[in-house]
């Protein structure tokens, strides 16, 4: 008998041409286009099919249609981007961004997304921070459930094959290539292993790592160690976005996002006492500002006493009329009034910074999205290179459709060029074991109280400001949680087991977390979602540099490479003011 068919034997098994891991925008995009290459392709999924971190996107998706502004184009998109990413953007990812995002928004309206209009009935367009017109394409403050009620519908119609409740816990290697991954069901437990030519990775980013955040439990960092753990480059897992505005009160909803809608329909910022902090640290753009800039200065005015009750600032709407409100905003409406008994229409709300976005992740070619290992691709949040050292609002879901497109064509393309995968069966062992270990030690360390001790560290040493004793302490601290990783146990059978799902999401969390702080150490100046209280300034040479962690046989490795330079075109549409 032999190695394939014995495998087959001793698991559930499915072969696809393509994989994709994830069902968020960028997962189903990829798959989209995928299937409509003539290949076939599996959707995996760790939560059920339409629950993924996109379908809470509220703000808006950032495409230089001009239909509000007429005087926006993919230049001035190109511009916003890149100086909101303090340019450490990959400028070819911020060029094909800014040039096919409407292409991408239309043909989502053809399959069937209904978006705000205008009056003549275009798409209508809302303001956002860092972004110079009016240019974030919406449904009130729920466009993301629209995208993904969109892509989904598509997918499903087309035909592509869903694994749901199901998680991917390593990636399987042939030589240097990637050809499939093994993944067990949530309900049962029992494993599952999916053979494939190309696997595109669209896991979304980490922020559970962190205690107040917006995301949700999904978000553990999983795909960038897969992608880690086969071999794959990392880059710039130092810029790590704090978005100014999470509720802050009641504490059961702390993190919780409120939308940069609320300042781009006119929402003011003022501290406790009144005043209108903005004005001092960006008095031309104000709550307009980027996300750093707001959530730092936020930061700021609650750590110099001026903070409200619940240790945050006030976010007042209140001024527009109450039916504005309820229309452009009615997600933030019913979740202010739910859960903290605020009438947003009559008063204002408190909100602070929460950990919302990753920038760094899998290193990818900009127009194929393949990583560093072939045969893997990966597109959106967990990919890296796009948004540089901070993204601007809207520019995460116009991401998913760009490169989501492109991982998907690039992966079908590389799917019917290279020889069908062979799976070796030993990785398969290897994987079975790392997965099951926590069951074979009676009385080990609680996964969730290190989980809880992670997110203490990560919030006190490597958060909004970072200074090099913190990041220090904060990597003993993580060779501590390794440590104590390694003796976690799990009770209980396999069968649908909340404390075994979080001890493997755990070492997820723990690697990229590493990746963050050793990242974050070394980058020795401030620099968009990046700020070094002993290095408060931009330097000339890290605007140079790239930070790469890979894994080596000796652990984790990190080293800075070079920037390609920008061509002399693209220097010269930054340098015009206008599109
Ligand atoms: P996701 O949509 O999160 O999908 C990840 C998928 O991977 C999920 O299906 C998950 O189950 C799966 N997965 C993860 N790990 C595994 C595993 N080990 N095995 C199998 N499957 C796995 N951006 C904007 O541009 N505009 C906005 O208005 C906006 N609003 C936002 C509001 C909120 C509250 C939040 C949290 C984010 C918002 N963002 C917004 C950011 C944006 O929504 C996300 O960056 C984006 O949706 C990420 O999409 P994705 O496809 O990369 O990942």
């Amino acid at each position: 008998m032999s190695a394939q068919s014995r495998l087959e034997d001793r698991f559930e098994t499915h072969q696809h041409d393509v994989l994709v891991i994830g069902a968020g925008g960028a997962g189903l995009r990829a798959a989209i286009e995928a299937l409509a290459q003539g290949v076939s392709v599996g959707v995996v999924s760790k939560s059920l099919l339409g629950k993924a971190h996109t379908v809470m996107a509220e703000g808006g998706i950032a495409a230089a249609m001009s239909n509000v502004d007429s005087a926006d184009g993919w230049k001035p998109h190109f511009r916003d981007t890149m100086r909101g990413g303090k340019m450490l953007n990959n400028w070819r990812m911020a060029q094909l961004h800014a040039q096919e995002a409407p292409e991408r928004v239309r043909e989502l309206e053809q399959w069937g997304a209904i978006f705000d209009r205008t009056a003549d009935g275009n798409i209508l367009q809302r303001a956002f921070g860092g972004h110079t017109y009016k240019r974030l394409c919406h449904v009130g403050d729920r466009t993301g459930l629209e995208m993904i009620r969109t892509l989904q519908d598509r997918g499903v119609q087309q035909g592509f094959d869903v694994y749901m409740e199901c998680t991917i816990v390593r990636l399987l290697t042939e030589g240097d290539r990637c050809v499939g991954a093994i993944g067990y069901w949530r309900e049962q437990g029992r494993f599952v292993v999916f053979k494939a030519n190309s696997v595109v990775m669209a896991t979304g980013g980490i922020g559970k790592a962190w205690p107040i955040t917006s995301n949700s439990w999904e978000y553990t960092g999983d795909g960038m160690a897969l992608a880690y753990e086969a071999g794959a480059e990392l880059m710039d897992l130092e810029f790590v976005q704090f978005h100014p505005t999470g509720m802050v009160w009641p504490p059961g909803v702390q993190g919780l996002l409120v939308t940069e809608a609320v300042r781009g329909e006119g929402g003011i910022l003022r501290n406790k006492l009144g005043e209108r902090f903005m004005e001092k640290y960006d008095p031309k753009r104000m709550e307009l500002s980027t996300r750093d800039v707001v959530a730092r200065s936020i930061y700021i005015e609650v750590k110099e006493g001026r903070g409200t009750e619940h240790g945050g600032a006030y976010l007042d709407i209140s001024h527009q009329p109450a039916e504005y409100v309820k229309k452009k905003l009615p997600s933030m409406y019913h979740q202010f009034k739910e859960l903290a008994d605020v009438d947003i229409t009559k008063g204002p709300m408190e909100v602070g910074p929460t950990c919302h976005y990753v920038m760094g992740g899998i290193r990818v070619e900009a127009e194929t999205a393949q990583s560093t290992l072939p045969g893997l691709f990966a597109a959106g949040e967990c990919a890296a290179g796009l948004h540089g050292a901070n993204r601007l609002g809207g520019n995460s879901l116009s991401d998913l459709l760009v490169f989501g497109r492109r991982a998907g064509l690039a992966a079908a393309k590389h799917a019917k060029e290279v020889s069908a995968a062979n799976v070796d069966p030993t990785q398969i062992d290897a994987a079975e074991e790392y997965a099951l270990a926590a069951f074979q030690r009676p009385r080990g360390e609680n996964p969730y109280a290190i989980h809880r001790d992670l997110q203490t560290t990560m919030q006190s040493l490597v958060g909004i400001f970072r200074v090099r004793g913190d990041v220090e302490r904060a990597l003993l601290e993580l060779e501590k949680l390794n440590e104590r990783w390694t003796q976690t146990s799990v009770e209980g059978s396999r069968m649908f087991n909340p404390g075994w799902h979080m001890a493997l999401d755990l070492k997820s969390m723990l690697t990229i977390s590493e990746a963050v702080a050793r990242s974050a150490l070394v980058r020795e100046e401030s620099r968009g979602a990046h700020s070094r209280i002993d290095f408060p300034e931009l330097s000339a040479e890290w605007g140079t540099k790239n930070n790469i962690i890979k894994r080596a046989a000796s652990g984790m490795t990190l080293r800075q490479d070079v920037k390609p330079a920008m061509p002399t075109d693209l220097q010269q549409v930054l340098a015009e003011d206008q599109g």
